[in-house]
């Protein structure tokens, strides 16, 4: 028996199946969308209505032929109406970025974060959220989700912080906190999300992509912490405990230099920001240390591409140029051609720009196989549809 919720569900997954083809090739008919999809007409029809008349998409002027029929009007994604809010706790800053739904940032601002007990932090991001509300409100936009990242290990589920050592956090039940500090300043009702900070980077370089996302893609990150976000096959991979990428504790050299998690001869010993600028003269070494741990990586994955981003990048121009060309060689060494590796996109913003993705990947794909809740949820309903 088919229940309303059911029916809920599969129209917000058609309806993301749409707006997922329509983000990747701009300016589809709905013929084409409906030849694409699979679905029908009559549903392509409903559902463009639909999602024309709550701001996601537009039509893209006159009536052109798609090659299937009657002349029909190209489609796009409508970023005149909706945006997102992306937030990077950082353990020295915040930053937050308001983001249209095609990527593009609007207003962003960053503060100094002083102290990092959870409640001082969750008012701070109130009042920079606040004020990043009140801009889109003034520009005329509707805030459609908010997106943290937080350099830790988080179950994105019930937004629990399951352990982040560069704030000294474990098991902080973040998400309740920020909700309730955001209601308190008058942001209310918004679908607000929390992911680790390299995740949501790697978030936001697949879905603010040009056309298809690159997939698997696994986004670098260097900063106070090294970690890594994994995009593979359409999602995050994040492990069974919200884990996955803490590729700063893969151990790079046998009893090395002293790491903050208390083992020896991590990734983080090498490549942290700190370290960094304690031993700036042996930024070549660690360098090349960042090239083991891509071509580590690569080798594991495969992936289509990889990002690297972070604080060491941003104050050490030439700290990713050295780790590509140590990759290169590892590669021309097996034969085989050179890996692509890049500098992230948005720069120092990768992780705020991401967390805004993360709140527009819950729109363009309902379904999280991630997360055990909602995995269980999403199956039942399945089952009873
Ligand atoms: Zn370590």
């Amino acid at each position: 028996m088919t229940t309303i919720g059911d029916q809920q569900l599969v129209r917000r997954i058609n309806r993301s199946v749409l707006l997922r083809l329509l983000r990747a090739r701009p300016g589809l008919s709905r013929a084409r969308l409906a030849a694409e999809s699979g679905l029908t007409k009559s549903t392509v029809s409903l559902l463009v209505r639909e999602l024309l008349e709550d701001g996601w998409l537009d039509e893209a002027g006159a009536a052109v032929a798609d090659g299937l029929g009657r002349p029909s009007i190209p489609l796009q994604i409508n970023d005149g109406v909706r945006a997102l809010i992306g937030v990077e706790i950082a353990v020295e800053v915040v930053r937050v970025a308001c983001v249209s739904l095609l990527g593009e940032v609007l207003h962003s601002e960053s503060q100094p974060l002083h102290e990092h007990a959870p409640r001082a932090v969750c008012a701070q991001v109130a009042r920079m959220v606040s004020a990043a509300h009140r801009h889109l409100l003034a520009s005329g936009l509707r805030l459609s989700g908010i997106g943290v990242g937080v350099p830790g290990a988080v179950d994105d589920a019930t937004g629990l912080v399951r352990f982040a050592p560069n704030f000294g956090w474990r098991s902080v039940s973040l998400l309740p906190e920020l909700t309730e500090a955001l209601a308190a300043v008058g942001v209310a009702g918004v679908n607000v999300q929390l992911q680790n900070d390299a995740d949501a980077a790697a978030l936001g370089e697949f879905e603010f992509s040009e056309g298809e996302g690159e997939d698997p893609l696994i986004f670098v990150s260097c900063d106070v912490g090294v970690g890594a976000g994994i995009v593979l096959n359409d999602r995050l991979f994040v492990g069974a405990r919200g884990m996955a990428g803490e590729i700063g504790h893969t151990i790079l050299q046998v009893d090395g230099p002293l790491c903050s998690c208390g083992r020896k001869g991590c990734a983080e010993a090498f490549l942290g920001s700190r370290v960094l600028e304690r031993a700036a003269n042996d930024a070549e070494r660690a360098a090349a240390f960042l090239g083991v741990l891509l071509q580590n990586l690569w080798v594991t994955f495969e992936p289509r591409a990889i990002v690297v981003g972070g604080k060491s990048c941003q104050a050490h121009p030439a700290f990713l140029r050295r780790a590509i060309q140590t990759v290169q060689r590892y590669a021309e060494s097996a034969g085989m051609p050179a890996p692509n590796v890049r500098g992230a996109r948005f720069g120092e913003w990768a992780p705020a720009v991401g967390a805004a993705a993360l709140a527009l990947h819950e729109y363009l794909r309902p379904l999280h196989p991630n997360s055990e809740a909602r995995r269980e949820r999403a199956v039942r309903q399945l089952q009873s549809a």
